[in-house]
């Protein structure tokens, strides 16, 4: 048996030396991880996809979750095992081999990174462990209708009413709002100052009286974000995140951890939104053959991928040293999206006229084929995250020093600015 004490979190911390460490988390991984899957990691991830159904995952999931290895480096009390970046990183080399990706990435990249930074201690101890066990899902409600790139001048209103606020307005694009318990919203408290210091940044129970949440259908056929109402939607004041008019401080940390996700220097990346990885493709160049053009191709995409790699590990490397990404999480955003629509789209074409052809138009959104439903997900890149026009200025500002986009209404009022 693993050593693990009553609630199922590995007796395992700051203190254990490297072999122990390793030692403890292939026990759990021998007693924990269920038999089939640990049979299939032997044949590679694919092999483990086919014998592990979603939904058995997430039954699965809270057992990981207890165990702490799935935030290691967080405080104990928020879910994790306190351990170091490199004691965290010898154990998920073990784990690495069974594919335990993390599930609830909204919550663990876009609001946790809020709540670390801006949030009390209250709500830390309230809001991440259920979090970390997936029992509490999270999703983003910030862009609108009139405000996406120019997320600023966003109008929906929060008004006080005692110890709690009212929501009213709409949000739009807001990704697994369908799915989920709980959002991170940002909201207009006062029209009467500048854009960016009238906004204040809420947790919403998406149960609550007054939500309504409609879904949006893909390109590719698929749901998974939708539009949200809000109809004076009660939220107490313990769920606001930062001060009354500080939002727009509040949600840069949750647009930098969205970034690093996206980029892939996070544990996710939009490679791992469907679709094909460009070391798949070599194997199935390698067996099959290709022609020489789609050849070089395949081989441009590998060595700008393994470029990627690298400049996700500067800004990793920046993080663990205690540094902010900052507007290097812009060109890895920007570069990884265009990188990533490249090789989905050399994945269609290497499936030929198989592509073309689905058995039924009536089910033809059931019916693509991976790499075509995995090529048409993959035209969002550019634009979810922060389009790649909007990175581009972000670079041309912070990195390249080029002079600010000009902006005629600067100091004026929110409600004086048109929109
Ligand atoms: C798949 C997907 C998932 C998403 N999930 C979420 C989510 O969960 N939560 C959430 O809040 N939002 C989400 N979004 C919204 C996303 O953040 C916005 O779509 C994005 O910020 C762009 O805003 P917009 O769609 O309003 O386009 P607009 O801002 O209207 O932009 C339209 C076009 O104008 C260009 N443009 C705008 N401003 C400038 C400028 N200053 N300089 C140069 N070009 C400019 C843009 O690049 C774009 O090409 C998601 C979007 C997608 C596609």
């Amino acid at each position: 048996m693993a050593r693990v004490d009553i609630s199922g979190r590995l007796a395992i911390g700051p203190d254990t030396g490297d072999a122990e460490l390793v030692a403890a988390v292939d026990e759990w991984i021998a007693t924990a991880v269920p038999g089939r899957w640990r049979s299939a990691a032997a044949k590679g991830r694919q092999a483990i996809r086919a014998v592990r159904s979603r939904e058995e995952y997430a039954d699965w999931y809270p057992a990981f979750a207890a165990s702490g290895l799935v935030v290691a480096t967080w405080p104990v009390a928020y879910g994790g095992l306190d351990l170091s970046p490199r004691q965290a990183r010898l154990a998920e080399d073990r784990l690495a081999p069974y594919n335990l990706g993390r599930l609830n990435p909204l919550g663990l990249h876009n609001t946790a990174p809020a709540l670390f930074a801006h949030g009390t201690e209250e709500q830390r101890l309230r809001f991440l462990p259920p979090m970390v066990a997936n029992v509490e899902r999270w999703c983003q409600m910030f862009s609108e209708p009139g405000a996406g790139s120019d997320l600023a001048s966003l109008a929906m209103r929060a008004a006080r009413d005692g110890d709690e606020w009212l929501l009213t307005g709409q949000k739009v694009w807001s990704t697994w709002a369908h799915r989920s318990e709980f959002a991170i919203c940002l909201t207009r408290t006062d029209p009467s100052v500048p854009k960016r210091r009238g906004i204040t940044y809420f947790l919403v129970d998406l149960r609550s009286p007054g939500v309504e949440v409609r879904e949006l259908k893909h390109l590719g056929g698929e749901v998974d974000f939708n539009e949200v109402w809000l109809d004076e939607v009660r939220v107490p004041d313990f769920h606001r995140v930062g001060q009354e008019g500080d939002g727009w401080r509040v949600a840069a940390a949750t647009l930098s951890g969205e970034r690093q996700m996206v980029a892939g220097a996070g544990s996710g990346g939009v490679d791992r939104i469907g679709g094909s990885g460009v070391r798949r493709l070599v194997g199935i160049a390698q067996q099959r053959g290709v022609e020489p053009v789609m050849r070089d191709r395949l081989v441009r995409l590998y060595c700008e991928e393994r470029v990627r790699g690298w400049t996700n590990d500067r800004v990793r490397a920046t993080v663990k040293a205690g540094g902010t990404p900052g507007p290097a999480a812009s060109i890895g955003k920007v570069h990884q999206s265009t990188l990533n629509q490249a090789i989905q789209m050399l994945a269609t074409d290497m499936l030929g006229a198989a592509a073309t052809a689905y058995p039924s138009a009536e089910t033809w959104a059931d019916a693509l084929p991976y790499e075509v439903s995995g090529m048409l997900r993959s035209r969002a890149n550019t634009i979810e995250g922060g389009t790649t026009e909007v990175n581009k200025n972000v670079i041309g500002e912070k990195v390249l020093g080029l002079p600010r986009e000009p902006d005629p209404y600067h100091g004026c009022s929110w409600e004086d600015t048109p929109r």
